[in-house]
């Protein structure tokens, strides 16, 4: 039976949802004192500040602002910063928390180390859906104001979520230089021409295609020829969409908070580029001869009565309850991936498991952000630029040479093979596999320092 941790600080109606199969052993055979996970699982710092900023009428708006730091054993706190209407300490706290065992995975070599990364989140309540460029830049501004006093090259490393692109990141990096007078990587997703790594955009999505071709093959499978449902139409679906493309997979659908676009044979490169293309719109203002707009009404896309192979929850947490991987396994889905963080509830992986459903858990399906995030923050620190296919000729004979593509499928591939191994040894589901073999490594790492 699935063990149920206590959950973080109480105020959590996430956290109380998860369950860790296997892990409260795990923890026992480490720490053989009573009580000490909640140590292992309590924030280290949780921030909360108010952010001052003049909207485009001259009006003051306030803002709440979030950032929560669990441990950096590993290395530098790292996760995503989010903004967007409802963000409150609650959810910041689960998406640290699960970041936790994400960028443990991650196995980057860093230094002379292993992997380098720690857990942590950060965010506002703050919705730039909606708001001016100038608006966007003036909360950004405010953000970091005092966001910078809090992170840094070796310290914290923010990146960006839902609502937080590479227009937002431009804008915090301008205010944290302007601060601090230091062009460090102290913010990760930035352009290509200040510090970004390529492949970085691509990378959540491109990856949660590749851990899902590792799973695939392992079991006999390829991806050539599944349908697939991918929820989102942000940067990490728009990415899982346009790869599972390229390896042969059909894309049936894509959606948004209000509802879903798709098409019984599939939809076209082009038609995911020009959904792309109005990410910042609605999904329901995209007009096709072909694709069919269905709003949302309580039916999510996951309850789409056709054939389906694999599903992509790639939107937002808690996205796919009960009744929706009902629907999947009734029309046919035989493998669920995670591409966001948490989409799918406790119910509704009770149901994969019972339907015999493959599925692959967020923390590392979707960790090729992070990951690309950490090869960005290797670059910045040598102060190159690796290619993304080929060798850089430009690279002295003495560097490595690193094309970030190759890098990004071995790293999902070690994911996959560690949580693997993990779910093995300790006789439990991937899932509860990825979570031991990520919390193992943090847990060591506060043992040896001493920090617990
Ligand atoms: P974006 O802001 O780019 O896109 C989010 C998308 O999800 C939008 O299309 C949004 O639609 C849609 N959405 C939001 N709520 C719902 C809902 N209830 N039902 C259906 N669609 C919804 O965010 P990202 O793509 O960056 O992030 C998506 C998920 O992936 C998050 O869980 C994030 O934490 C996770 N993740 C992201 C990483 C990254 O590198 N960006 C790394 C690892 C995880 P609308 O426009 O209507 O709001």
């Amino acid at each position: 039976m699935p063990e149920r941790l206590p959950p973080l600080g109480g105020d959590s109606e996430y956290l109380e949802g998860i369950t860790h199969e296997g892990l409260r052993g795990v923890l026992q055979q480490v720490l053989e004192r009573d009580g000490a996970e909640r140590e292992f699982m309590s924030a280290v710092h949780e921030i909360i500040f108010r952010v001052p900023w003049l909207d485009d009428r001259g009006q003051l708006q306030v803002n709440r602002g979030f950032r929560v730091q669990f441990s950096s054993a590993i290395g530098p706190y790292k996760g995503g910063l989010r903004f967007r209407d409802g963000v409150n300490l609650s959810i910041i706290k689960f998406l640290g928390f699960e970041q936790c065992f994400k960028n443990a995975l991650t196995t980057l070599p860093m230094g002379g180390g292993k992997a380098s990364r720690s857990r942590r989140a950060g965010g506002s309540d703050f919705e730039p859906k909606g708001r001016s460029d100038a608006e966007i830049m003036k909360f950004c501004q405010s953000f970091m104001s005092e966001l910078y006093h809090h992170i840094g090259h070796y310290t914290d490393v923010p990146a960006g979520d839902i609502g937080v692109g590479a227009k937002e990141i431009g804008y915090l990096f301008g205010q944290y230089k302007r601060l601090t007078r230091c062009h460090t990587g102290t913010l990760t997703g930035k352009g290509l021409e200040w510090g970004g790594s390529l492949m970085r955009p691509e990378a959540t999505g491109f990856g949660a295609v590749y851990f899902a071709g590792e799973l695939l093959a392992d079991v006999g499978d390829s991806l050539k020829g599944k349908r697939c449902i991918v929820s989102g139409s942000g940067n990490v679906a728009q990415h899982c969409a346009m790869k599972l493309l390229e390896e042969g997979a059909v894309v049936l659908a894509m959606s948004d908070s209000r509802g879903y676009v798709y098409q019984e044979e599939g939809l076209t490169r082009d038609q995911i580029m020009e959904i792309k293309g109005r990410r910042s719109g609605r999904l329901e203002e995209y007009t096709s001869p072909t694709a069919q707009y269905v709003g949302d009404k309580g039916r999510r896309v996951w309850q789409l009565a056709i054939p389906v192979d694999m599903a992509f929850p790639c939107a937002t947490q808690h996205e796919l309850d009960r009744d929706d991987a009902v629907a999947l396994a009734e029309h046919g889905c035989k493998y669920v991936f995670e591409g966001a963080n948490m989409p799918c509830t406790p119910a509704a992986t009770k149901v994969f498991q019972d339907r015999g459903i493959m599925y692959g858990p967020g923390k590392a399906v979707n960790a090729g952000g992070v990951a690309v995030s950490g090869l960005e923050m290797s670059q910045d620190r040598i102060g190159l630029q690796w290619s993304r296919e080929e060798p850089d000729p430009a690279l002295h004979e003495w560097l490595p040479v690193v094309q970030v593509d190759a890098k990004l499928r071995g790293i999902m591939r070690s994911i996959y093979q560690t949580a693997k191994a993990a779910a093995k040894e300790y006789d439990v589901s991937l899932a509860a596999g990825a979570n031991i073999a990520g919390f193992l490594k943090v847990a060591e790492a506060q043992l040896a320092q001493g920090a617990v």
